[in-house]
């Protein structure tokens, strides 16, 4: 039979993700704090639970799926949390993007515990889009048995599915795909505005830029927020400024130099002081055309 999970965290990615795993035949009880997103869970055959320890008092495997590094200290360390209740030797799947140093506490603080629960850090890339599709990238830090463990499990939303070393790992690796994509939404966003100040036909231009070496990912997926200046979430400007935390903090550890980063940080940290926190992150175009008068 397939493993009970537990899914701790249903937002924009968490009810896709954990409605992959209920289609594929895994039974799923789940927890998150709106009552709506519960309903959604209850709808798609899963079922809710009112705590943590509810969800996960009967669960093989654990996944949590939260906002940043409190939420899931919280949930996991805490009196009422994952490892309090946890049945002895089940596997905690982190899938939230948190500092690697987090991941490797987890694990610690797991072992310590002395039930034999297994710790993975699982973060993924591919945004909302990647997880209704389950189109997912998951990067995978922890030992190699507990990650082929999960492997199956893991690819009913996710199509690259590698692990990149030991606890920690897995987050290092998300850390390195958000300086990526910051600095490549800015430099889209120059040139978007660029070319519109130049009078080039925009939609034209992305066209053809995608079809180059400057086409990417990040230039197709987000081409309709540069065409119609929409910036419904998606992902969160906050959710990427708590990012290009984690990036700083991971690369001054190591002494990696971060000169395009650290503009790009800057530049997320602004777009948040200007009220736009809850927008996509393709926001940074904004920033753009006010430095631009535009
Ligand atoms: P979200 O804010 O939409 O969802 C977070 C969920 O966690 C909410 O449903 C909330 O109720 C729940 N939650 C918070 N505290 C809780 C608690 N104490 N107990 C139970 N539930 C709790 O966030 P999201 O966009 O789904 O992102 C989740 C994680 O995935 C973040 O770390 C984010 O950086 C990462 N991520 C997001 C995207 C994206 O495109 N949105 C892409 C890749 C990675």
């Amino acid at each position: 039979a397939l493993p009970h999970v537990a899914w701790i965290g249903l937002g924009v990615m968490g009810s896709p993700m954990s409605e992959h795993l209920i289609k594929a035949g895994y039974p799923v009880t789940g927890h998150t704090l709106e009552a709506h997103k519960l309903d959604r869970l209850a709808a798609a055959g899963g079922t809710p639970a009112a705590s943590v320890a509810e969800a996960v008092r009967g669960a093989d495997v654990i996944v949590t799926m939260l906002p940043a590094d409190p939420q899931v200290e919280a949930v996991a360390l805490g009196a009422d949390g994952v490892l309090a209740h946890a049945r002895p030797g089940a596997l905690l799947i982190d899938m939230s993007t948190v500092a690697p140093r987090t991941s490797v506490a987890l694990a610690e603080a797991a072992a310590a515990g002395g039930k034999g629960v297994r710790v993975l850090d699982a973060p993924v890339s591919g945004g909302e889009a990647g997880a209704v599709e389950g189109a997912l990238s998951v990067m995978v830090g922890g030992t190699a048995a507990d990650f082929a463990a999960a492997k199956p499990l893991l690819g009913t939303f996710g199509t690259t599915v590698a692990r990149c070393g030991g606890h920690g790992a897995g987050q290092t690796v998300k850390a390195a795909n958000q300086l990526i994509v910051a600095v490549t939404l800015q430099a889209c966003a120059e040139a978007v505005v660029l070319l519109e100040k130049s009078g080039v036909d925009l939609a034209t231009a992305l066209d053809v830029l995608g079809g180059g070496l400057a086409g990417s990912a990040v230039l197709s997926r987000k081409r309709r927020n540069f065409l119609t200046r929409e910036y419904a979430p998606g992902f969160r400007v906050d959710l990427h400024h708590k990012d290009m935390g984690i990036v700083t903090d991971a690369a001054r550890a190591v002494g990696a130099a971060l000169p395009l980063g650290s503009a790009a940080a800057t530049l997320m940290a602004s777009a948040r002081a200007r009220g736009d926190g809850g927008l996509d992150h393709s926001a940074l175009l904004r920033g753009v055309e006010l430095l631009s008068g535009t």
